[in-house]
């Protein structure tokens, strides 16, 4: 028979799982009872829709067994079985983890547990208690049977089968005990009852298991003797339709864990029931760290859809808005058709509104949160704030209204998050606008020139360190009638009558000086200007109307867009030293003057982190003026070299 190899993923995952020194290992359970789970409710669901394939309920169950002598656990189900082609596609690779970064990941190898976690492997825990895995399974509705068997990483056999009835059946047969580690813990009767317990409750078909009762002995009254019954391990009952204010933190973290493959708890469950035009239960739950993959194209958002507590679909986006996708969960509705698909979906009157009202209590349980919770809140932010800017920009701002209190940026005021509600009730009495730098770190914008006569008017900046803040503002236009104006742009005007007055005259006293260093540019600028924004820095670059600088440098990322430019100010500072020196140049040698226009030009641009077209004459004229550049005699009573010492 031949063995056939595992995917290269799947192989160095298996290895992992092999030589797991995790120490939650005990979760290989739940994640075959929660495969087996799935499968009933695949069968249960094609009943229901194809009546020639009725299933009664009660013939859906999960039962688990164990073995002592020959160290076996065994845990099967009479779901929906597997065909060859399925069974080698689905153990074969890793089903829902092919994907780039989880390869990376593997690659680099760092964190084991954390790769374990955040890519939910399901199956292949079997692999962290278990030296050979055993799958036999049959598909509803067909005769064929197939054998999956695997030692782990030399690769696996698939053979055909013979198997009374469809679905499947997992064997495993545990690894040896060793001083640290006691595998055979697990074919221990108290030990599946606890497990089954803590991770698989409200599976919501039986989880059956043959435990030893101890009964009276008929023969003799006064001893007890043992005997195999039969008993229902799990309560059954879903969480969601249980009293919330009889549910423990703990329940809800080890439902999420199970249901959703992850690690770690939730940051926050929202759980709640709607009596209505579309009544409902929603059990949703914000994540406590963004999946490996989420700003990726192969995350898959959407939850669960049941109706009368019978799965119908999962991952059903049409129930949540693109700006919560990252929210898993479910809704269980009584008032929804059996035979939704996923077609339908996006069409029934009765999802919009379920979807409606699923949105709203997202906005709501967010904004209790950003109130109430602080802390958690901005954990929240750092994980998944970014999608919510990005839902404003996408929906050319429509989303303003409900997601701009939700916002949070760092500000100049102090080393924490600002709502803009905030930022607003703070601003001083003689401000109008929202100011805004942008920059790729806290630190790099904290260095620009133009930032220092904002804040000397005692004005809060905000920064805006992610490539889209700034087109997000571009969408939303204001906050509160406030409009957002950038420090960098042309028509930020700080200056009061006086300095406005004092700079008119400036301009109009070196009218011809800006004029030369503006055809000295040429192309590269529009205008060559006295700023009103430098306090300290000689010269700096502005945009005029239009795409800000930091749109360019954001656009220019992509060689679409190649050749789009903001239009650019060189703005000179008055009262640099530079500039009387520019004056003279002009006045002496008015040639030379190109010169020192490019140069400053080139540094304005350094300062912002635009690429400057011609570093090797930057560079150059840097040193022509070095070499120039005067230097203090060297003192002739000074020894040139050092004195040696007899
Ligand atoms: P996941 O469940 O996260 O998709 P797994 O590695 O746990 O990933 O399982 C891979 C696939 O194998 C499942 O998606 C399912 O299609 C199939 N599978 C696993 N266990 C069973 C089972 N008991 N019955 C039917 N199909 C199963």
């Amino acid at each position: 028979m031949a063995k056939k190899q595992f995917k290269a993923e799947s192989r160095r995952l298996l290895e992992m799982m092999i030589n797991s020194i995790y120490t939650n290992r005990e979760i290989f359970l739940r994640e075959l009872i929660s495969n087996a789970s799935d499968a009933l409710d695949k069968r249960y669901y094609e009943g229901l829709t194809d009546k020639s394939k009725n299933v009664a309920k009660k013939d859906l169950w999960i039962r688990v067994n164990t073995d002592k002598e020959a160290r076996t656990i065994t845990i099967e189900d009479t779901g929906i079985g597997m065909n060859e082609k399925e069974l080698e596609s689905n153990l074969g690779t890793i089903a829902r983890s092919g994907s780039a970064e989880f390869r990376d990941a593997l690659e680099k190898n760092t964190s084991k547990i954390d790769i374990i976690g955040q890519f939910g492997v399901g199956f292949y825990s079997a692999f962290m208690v278990a030296k050979k895995v055993t799958v036999d399974t049959r598909p509803a509705g067909s005769e064929e049977a197939f054998r999956w068997v695997s030692s782990g990483e030399d690769g696996y056999t698939i053979t055909s089968i013979e198997k009374d009835a469809p679905g499947t059946t997992i064997t495993l047969e545990l690894k040896d005990d060793t001083d640290e580690e006691k595998f055979g813990e697990f074919l221990e009767e108290w030990k599946i009852r606890e497990l089954v317990r803590k991770y698989s409750d409200y599976v919501r078909y039986p989880i059956k298991m043959d435990v030893t009762k101890s009964i009276p002995d008929p023969t003799d009254e006064s001893k007890t003797i043992d005997r195999k019954e039969e008993e229902t391990l799990n309560s059954m009952v879903p969480l969601w339709k249980k009293n919330k204010s009889k549910i423990k933190d703990e329940e809800y973290n080890e439902f999420y864990k199970g249901t959703f493959s992850d690690w770690e708890d939730p940051r926050k469950v929202i759980h709640y029931n709607v009596e209505g035009n579309v009544s409902y239960t929603a059990m949703l739950f914000i994540p406590g760290k963004a999946p490996f993959n989420f700003y990726n194209n192969d995350y898959e958002s959407g939850i669960r859809l049941y109706s009368k507590g019978v799965f119908i679909l999962d991952n059903a986006k049409d129930l949540l808005p693109e700006c919560y996708r990252f929210v898993k969960g479910l809704v269980d509705s009584d008032d929804l058709n059996l035979n939704i698909s996923r077609e339908i979906l996006q069409q029934d009157r009765q999802v919009k509104a379920l979807a409606k009202s699923i949105d709203k209590k997202i906005t709501k349980a967010l904004e209790d949160m950003l109130e109430k919770e602080r802390e958690t809140y901005e954990g929240f932010f750092d994980d998944f704030g970014l999608n919510l800017k990005y839902s404003i920009y996408k929906t050319y701002g429509a989303d303003k209204e409900k997601l701009q209190n939700l916002l949070l940026y760092r500000s100049s005021k102090e080393d924490k998050y600002v709502t803009l509600k905030e930022y607003v009730e703070r601003m001083t009495e003689d401000q109008k606008e929202i100011y805004y730098a942008c920059g790729s770190t806290i630190e790099d914008i904290e260095k620009l020139p133009v930032l220092s006569k904002v804040r000397s008017k005692g004005y809060e900046i905000l920064y805006f360190t992610d490539a889209v803040d700034e087109f997000v503002i571009r969408m939303m236009m204001d906050y509160d009638g406030k409009p957002f104006r950038s420090v960098s742009e042309a028509g930020l005007d700080l200056d009061s009558e006086e300095e406005k007055k004092a700079r008119e005259a400036a301009a109009e006293e070196n009218k011809e000086l800006l004029e030369a260093m503006k055809n000295a540019l040429g192309e590269q600028v529009t205008e060559v200007r006295i700023s009103s924004r430098l306090t300290e820095d000689p010269v700096c670059v502005v945009a005029g109307e239009g795409m800000s600088i930091e749109m360019e440098k954001v656009l220019s990322q992509d060689p679409m867009n190649k050749g789009m430019k903001a239009n650019k100010i060189l703005e000179i500072n008055p009262s640099h030293p530079i500039f009387d020196k520019l004056k003279t140049v002009f006045s002496r040698n008015p040639d030379a003057l190109a010169e020192y226009a490019d140069i400053l030009y080139d540094q304005a641009l350094l300062i912002e982190g635009l690429p400057i077209d011609d570093p090797a004459a930057y560079a150059r004229r840097i040193a022509d003026l070095m070499v120039q550049a005067a230097v203090p005699e060297a003192d002739p009573a000074e020894p040139v070299e050092a004195e040696v010492v007899e």
